[in-house]
């Protein structure tokens, strides 16, 4: 009988120190059985990106970004080096293998690159001696043998896609909590486990703030179609199944609360309300390698009017230059900005058969007396930026009044 090759991926709180690692290698001993096959992803023990990457910020402003991911990547190199340690020490053979080794390729672009092609040799040769294979998430190599790493949260990415270059049987994220819930369940008290969740509605998710999965790693899913079970590394429980369609969606209009502070505003006052001058902003804008998400023009009743948007908060210098340089161009006014926004949002396919949603939202946000600054909308959400200091409340508001508790 041939065997089924089984992806795990064990995120940082999960293997966050000797112990907790010791304690994942008894439950990636507990599914192996002669009939599997595991191969195992890991990323780094606890914080240990963030405290590298708060190194890199101590040396420069702007540290080189290939030299960003030489270092980023030993976090995930150390984490899988000791599970493999682990493995063998409870008695059963295993194999540690970095980004390279394992033959993830990318492209070049360094802190957030893009997987080309995986070359599972290696894997398949350790699997076939009986090996399990700890790799080191969140990494691969260019065609010049640089270090890449695939983007924040990557290591989920690297899971997805080694579930399907070795068309494993499952594709398991092993998490600090017992699935994907409503809303964050370290925020919202109230936050229920949902069973079932589409890729469309998780990468709305992941995309307006839910960290539990990395949105990239849910495209790809989605694109070939590999079923995720998001589950906890503490708990037998079963966890979340995120799939393709989910045939009870349809009384469900809102499945989740989303929040998140990535973004900040920029307002340039006094633009002269003529056609070209949007495309003349937002094109020096982009020049500045920066992506716009929300804008709202303004009424304009002067021939003048206000143009505001909003940049991820780590482009906001660059995108200020810009907005001053293409304001000085077109005779516009000020250009102010405020990093002191949030962006809140209600997320669920069943959105698109349902009424009255948006009216929902924004009575709730206006009940609690929280300003609706700016709207923005997809097919399956709607999200409304607010001060960021309303955000945990409106989030709680939200939460309560689409009834999504328990
Ligand atoms: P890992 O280290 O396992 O990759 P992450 O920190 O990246 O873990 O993601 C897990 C965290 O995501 C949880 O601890 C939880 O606080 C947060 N989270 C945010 N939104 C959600 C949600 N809707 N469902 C579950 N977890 C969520
Ligand atoms: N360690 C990396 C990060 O913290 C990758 C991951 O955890 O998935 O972003
Ligand atoms: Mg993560």
């Amino acid at each position: 009988m041939s065997k089924n090759i089984i992806v795990q991926k064990y995120g940082g709180s999960s293997v966050a120190n000797v112990e907790r690692i010791k304690i994942v290698a008894q439950r990636i001993l507990s599914t192996k059985n002669k009939n599997n096959q595991l191969v195992v992803v890991v990323s780094a023990l606890g914080d240990t990106t963030d405290e590298l990457e708060e190194l890199a910020f101590g040396i420069s402003k702007t540290p080189p970004e290939r030299e960003m991911d030489m270092l980023m990547s030993t976090g995930e190199q150390i984490s899988c080096a000791l599970l493999a340690m682990a493995i063998k020490e409870q008695g059963h053979d295993a194999i540690s293998l970095n980004g390279k080794q394992v033959g993830i390729k990318t492209d070049k672009s360094h802190t957030k690159a893009r997987i080309k092609n995986i070359n599972a040799r290696r894997i398949h040769k350790a699997l076939k001696e009986n090996k399990i294979v700890i790799v080191a998430g969140y990494q691969g190599v260019t065609e010049e043998d640089d270090i890449t790493t695939l983007g924040r949260g990557g290591s989920d990415l690297t899971a997805v896609a080694l579930a399907y270059t070795l068309k494993a049987k499952v594709c398991e994220i092993y998490t600090d909590v017992k699935g994907i819930y409503t809303s964050d369940p370290r925020r919202v008290k109230t936050a229920k486990k949902i069973k079932t969740i589409t890729f469309n509605e998780m990468l709305e998710m992941a995309s307006l703030g839910a960290q539990v999965m990395q949105a990239r790693s849910i495209e790809v899913a989605r694109r070939f179609n590999i079923p995720i079970h998001v589950r906890s590394s503490f708990s037998k429980e079963e966890g979340t199944m995120i799939v393709k369609e989910n045939p009870k969606l349809e009384d469900i209009a809102v499945r989740g609360v989303t929040s998140n502070k990535s973004e900040a505003k920029i307002t340039i006052a006094s633009v002269p309300d003529q056609s070209g001058i949007a495309a003349k902003i937002f094109d020096e804008i982009s020049k500045a390698g920066v992506s716009v998400d929300i804008i709202v023009q303004n009424v304009s009743h002067s021939k003048l009017t206000d143009i505001s948007f909003t940049v991820p908060k780590s482009d906001l210098s660059k995108a200020i230059i810009a907005s001053k340089n293409v304001a000085k161009k077109i005779k516009a006014g000020d250009v102010t900005s405020t990093k002191n926004i949030a962006r809140v949002s209600i997320v669920g396919s069943g959105m698109r058969s349902h009424q009255g949603i948006a009216a929902t939202m924004f009575k709730t946000l206006a009940n609690n007396k929280i300003n609706i600054d700016m709207i923005s909308t997809s097919e399956i959400s709607i999200s409304c930026i607010i001060a960021d200091k309303h955000m945990d409340k409106a989030v709680k508001a939200l939460h309560k009044s689409f009834k999504l508790g328990r």
